[in-house]
């Protein structure tokens, strides 16, 4: 399949996800920088290309994402910032924004939800992309506390508090953001994907965008990148017949 080329845009996997192709607007909510790229980065471009707006909400702005004592904390951050920023603009993202919560420090409390909710409200997405706040373990690996509490944070924002105008009051008063109930989430990193998204076409476009986040793929980094995230797309494509997939469960709200 080639870009541009929309047929088959989403195959199902377990007999539990029926549309073709959703439309409107997307936002992802994700802990680091580089995570949206990662999980769901072929996703991300392929509706981009398909016109949908999609924006970025990362919860965490990256400053301990980095080996080396001698890096300055802030230095990192800002560096990390204009990293996503890049990337985003090279995906064709419509917005981003990067919560100034320090890296490893996220909890799932009201005043990081009001930020999701804020977004959710702004946005008035049709597709939620986050992670999976219940995927401990991946074989050898554990999984990032930052990675869970995203997940688990984005969902809470989602359900019940975007469509309900009694939670976050003052997004309602002070801002004239109405409730949005979200009507899809499509939850990436998890053991359980009920559908593999045929992203065939946009492999590069996903390993050039976290090629941007420079200071994540220092040394041999990209290397292991350009070699682990093409074998895992190809292994997800295997199960739906495509060349290249991510996969993620997606919930349908109504
Ligand atoms: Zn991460």
């Amino acid at each position: 399949m080639t870009e541009g080329d929309t047929e088959g845009a989403t195959t199902e996997a377990g007999g539990s996800v029926t549309e073709e192709r959703p439309t409107g607007p997307a936002l992802a909510v994700f802990g680091h920088p580089d995570d949206a790229e990662i999980s769901a980065g072929g996703t991300l471009a392929r509706w981009v290309a398909e016109g949908r707006d999609v924006h970025l909400l990362v919860l965490t702005n990256g400053d301990r994402g980095a080996s080396d004592p001698s890096w300055d904390r802030a230095e990192l951050a800002a560096t990390r910032r204009a990293e996503t920023e890049a990337a985003a603009s090279f995906l064709g993202l419509a917005s981003t924004r990067i919560l100034d919560i320090h890296d490893g420090e996220l909890t799932n409390t009201p005043a990081v939800r009001v930020e999701i909710v804020r977004e959710i409200r702004r946005i008035r997405p049709a597709t939620v992309v986050t992670c999976d706040p219940t995927a401990w373990f991946f074989g050898n690996y554990f999984n990032h506390a930052d990675h869970r509490t995203a997940g688990e944070a984005a969902l809470d924002a989602v359900f019940p508090a975007a469509g309900n105008p009694l939670f976050f009051e003052e997004l309602l008063r002070d801002e004239s953001l109405e409730p949005w109930s979200v009507p899809e989430v499509w939850v990436g990193w998890t053991p359980e994907p009920n559908l593999h998204h045929d992203i065939t076409g946009y492999i590069e476009k996903k390993v050039a965008a976290l090629a941007l986040h420079a200071s994540q793929v220092a040394d041999d980094q990209l290397g292991f990148f350009e070699k682990w995230l093409p074998s895992e797309a190809e292994e997800a494509g295997r199960k739906v017949g495509v060349q290249h997939a991510e996969s993620f469960r997606v919930l349908r709200l109504g």
